[in-house]
């Protein structure tokens, strides 16, 4: 039987950062994932906190860049009261530093297979086509996994620490124990196509998402190149039936009640390449887990918990989740803290960056508001003290300001902005203070954790 330091299943942007930040640090990862990449997954809007803070403690922002993804400098909304769209850029917050105040719109099957690759080169052992089936237990831990590979055969393989990334469809998260709580506010349902030769809003908005909200819920439209476009409607719990029988007739008759998106795509028809040549359906999406690791497991990305796709904080909070991991993993194999309290500090910033998204959602989808009201719904949420649009775009892109109020949410989305200046500055961007009172901050370049100075 192989044994390792560490076992992460899955092989999407949660599994590849705990993989690549784990093997960086000189521990022998076996990363499983059940498919071969590239491989489909939808969460194509990004934010910066990911590019320029996860991406490039991978090393793999430099190839991103080159890769020719579509920027997205923020994104424009049809939804509220306002007759107009309204368009918000992450340039606007005032602690976003400058050059890195947009993201991308990626193909995942592009962006997943670069963030694997670069798990590989950090040294992870990558094994593609293998399924794990469940979690060995030795004694009170977690201490290994069960797999098929590829060839079939039952596998086994120990560690001294699991990490589950596999997303959604995970079939080992019960094992740190607890259960998935699903919110009784999101219960919508996702029926998402891609088109090509849609319209596309002018300069410098070119590249925004676009989300247009209608009687039934709201659409989403993200350019992924000069033509192609992925176009999901995302449709209210009261209104499933609209989903219901044939698909494609369901797609097109909602389409049809969204007067902005049926202009953008008037000259546009369904892509017929694969993966893009048929429609999906996601639902039962929004959930959270009362449990997010126990001794010797720990889980990660849609393995935890996702909320809602409106604010694109999917992949962001798949990617901090697995920083978050790696750091506790890092730390415990390394002697340094007690797996407890390494843990503890993973799982209370978690909960904190989940919280937030998820507190300004259920505002946001108050649709007798305007801008207006979000912006100062963001500022009243975060504590911001500058102007409420900063408040906004700081918040949904990953980042915040500073001096919000630490009495509500201490320094959760400061740490975006500290993730991305480790990004660009390495070990140079300085101390950060600890989150929590008693709590942990991170090592200068970002892997461990370590007790504050007095
Ligand atoms: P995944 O990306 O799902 O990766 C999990 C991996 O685990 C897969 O490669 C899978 O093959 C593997 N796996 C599964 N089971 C096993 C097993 N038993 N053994 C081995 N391997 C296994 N996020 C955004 O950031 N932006 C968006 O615009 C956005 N839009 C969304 C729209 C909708 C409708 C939905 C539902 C979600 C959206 N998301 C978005 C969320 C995004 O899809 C996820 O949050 C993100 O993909 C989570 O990454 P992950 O690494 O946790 O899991």
């Amino acid at each position: 039987m192989d044994d390792y330091d560490v076992i992460v299943v899955g092989g999407g942007p949660g599994g590849s950062t705990a993989a690549g930040l784990i093997a960086a640090e000189g521990h022998r990862v076996l990363l499983l994932d059940k498919d071969h990449f590239p491989r489909y997954q939808i969460g194509e809007s990004l934010l910066p906190a990911t590019i320029h803070g996860i991406c490039a403690m991978l090393g793999v922002r430099d190839e991103i860049e080159r890769a020719g993804f579509v920027r997205k400098r923020g994104g424009t909304f049809k939804w509220g009261t306002g007759a107009e769209p309204w368009t918000f850029s992450f340039a606007a917050s005032d602690r976003m530093a400058g050059p890195t105040s947009y993201a991308y719109q990626v193909e995942r099957t592009r962006f997943d297979a670069l963030l694997l690759d670069g798990a590989r080169r950090l040294g992870a052992e990558i094994r593609q086509g293998h399924r794990a089936l469940g979690t060995i237990r030795v004694g009170e831990r977690v201490g290994g996994v069960r797999y098929l590979d590829e060839a079939g055969h039952e596998r086994r393989a120990t560690a001294r620490f699991v990490v589950d990334a596999s997303g959604h469809g995970s079939r080992l998260h019960h094992d740190v124990g607890g259960t998935r709580e699903y919110s009784p506010h999101f219960r919508n349902l996702a029926l998402f196509g891609y088109f090509e030769g849609g319209r596309r809003m002018p300069a410098p908005d070119t590249g925004n998402i676009l989300c247009v909200s209608f009687p039934d819920g709201w659409f989403w439209y993200i350019p992924l190149s000069d033509t192609l476009t992925s176009v999901g409607a995302v449709v209210r719990h009261e209104s499933a039936d609209r989903v219901q029988g044939d698909p494609d007739v369901a797609y097109s008759a909602l389409i049809e009640d969204c007067p902005l998106i049926e202009e953008y795509l008037r000259d546009a028809r369904r892509a017929t390449e694969p993966p893009y040549d048929r429609l999906r359906v996601r639902k039962d999406y929004s959930y959270d887990r009362t449990v997010l690791w126990s001794p010797g497991m720990v889980l990660v990305g849609d393995a935890a918990c996702f909320i809602d796709p409106v604010f694109s904080s999917g992949v962001h909070l798949a990617t901090y989740s697995a920083l978050l991991a790696a750091r506790s993993i890092n730390s415990t194999l390394a002697g340094f803290s007690d797996e407890k309290r390494c843990f503890a500090e993973f799982e209370a910033r978690y909960r904190r960056e989940f919280g937030l998204f998820r507190d300004f959602l259920i505002t946001f989808y108050q649709l007798d508001s305007d801008e207006d009201d979000y912006f100062r719904q963001a500022r009243r949420l975060t504590g911001h003290h500058g102007a409420a649009e900063a408040a906004f775009a700081g918040l949904v892109g990953g980042v915040s300001s500073q001096d919000f109020s630490r009495a509500m949410f201490g320094d959760v989305l400061a740490e975006g902005v500290q993730l991305q200046l480790r990004g660009l500055l390495g070990e140079a961007a300085g101390d950060e203070p600890p989150m929590f009172p008693g709590g942990l901050v991170p090592t200068a370049d970002g892997r461990r954790w370590r007790v504050p100075d007095a």
